[in-house]
């Protein structure tokens, strides 16, 4: 079971972008939980406020630290609370190290863990320097908010839990899980607009279907990520 804590000044946005289809499925079976938390029901604002102007000047409103900071003590001290460790505390923001599935997995084995949203022109670099152990981006290119962020990451996570997916095999036959893309698929019917489905997934040869969909996932990775592909041909020459 993992325990996702998103804070957030939208969190119906986030809880609604995460509650369907197998995900859904995961937090009805208690495999994940997933709590959005208002960052703006922790400020001591009396007009409710959470952002103001940037010391230097420039343009756009920053997250204040004290919101920010109450509301992350808050969720960790509900995890110690309940005997569980403190939680990592992951600020999504464009200066973070780009996440992939090597990351996920690496996240996939915490029980709880903290996603800082920012919004506006992001978060107050103090509370940042206190409160927070690891920076992600989602790529590099710029939104308006975290929330997105926050649902790639939480989604990408949950679905490495095991008994998230309904076949075992399939997180693990996916793309990027063995350095390489995943081969094409194909389903029913046998022939659609012309198309043959392969022979050889008809064949019900298991062996001669494996290197059918090894070869393939070189070609797709060669072709469209050959950064990846020659990553993988360095690897396995020093296997
Ligand atoms: N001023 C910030 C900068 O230049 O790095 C951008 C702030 S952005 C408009 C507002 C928030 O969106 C950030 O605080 C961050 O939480 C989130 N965000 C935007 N792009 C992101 C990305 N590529 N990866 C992760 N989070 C992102």
């Amino acid at each position: 079971m993992i325990r996702f804590h998103i804070l957030t000044l939208f969190p119906d946005m986030v809880y609604s972008g995460l509650n369907e289809s197998i995900l859904k499925r995961a937090i009805n079976a208690d495999l994940i939980e997933i709590e959005c938390v208002n960052i703006r029901d922790y400020t001591e604002n009396k007009h409710n406020k959470v952002d103001d102007y940037t010391y230097g000047g420039g343009a756009g409103m920053l997250m204040q630290a004290q919101p920010v900071y109450d509301c992350i003590e808050a969720v960790e001290d509900k995890i110690t609370s309940a005997g569980r460790k403190r939680a990592k505390v992951i600020y999504v923001t464009p200066r973070g190290r780009v996440f992939d599935q090597s990351i996920a997995k690496e996240y996939s084995v915490e029980e709880d863990i903290i996603i800082l949203c920012g919004h506006y022109e992001g978060i107050d670099e103090r509370v940042l320097e206190e409160s927070v152990t690891d920076l992600i981006s989602i790529g590099d290119y710029v939104l308006t908010g975290g929330e997105l962020p926050a649902m790639v990451l939480t989604d990408c996570i949950a679905r490495l839990v095991p008994g998230v997916l309904n076949n075992a095999d399939s997180a693990e036959t996916e793309s990027f899980s063995d350095g390489l893309l995943e081969y094409p698929q194909y389903s029913r019917p046998e022939i659609w607009h012309d198309k043959a489905v392969p022979e050889v997934l008809l064949s019900g040869h298991h062996k001669n279907i494996e290197k059918w969909r090894l070869e393939r996932s070189l070609e797709e990775t060669k072709k469209h990520r050959p950064d990846l592909y020659e990553k993988y041909v360095a690897n396995s020459k020093k296997l």
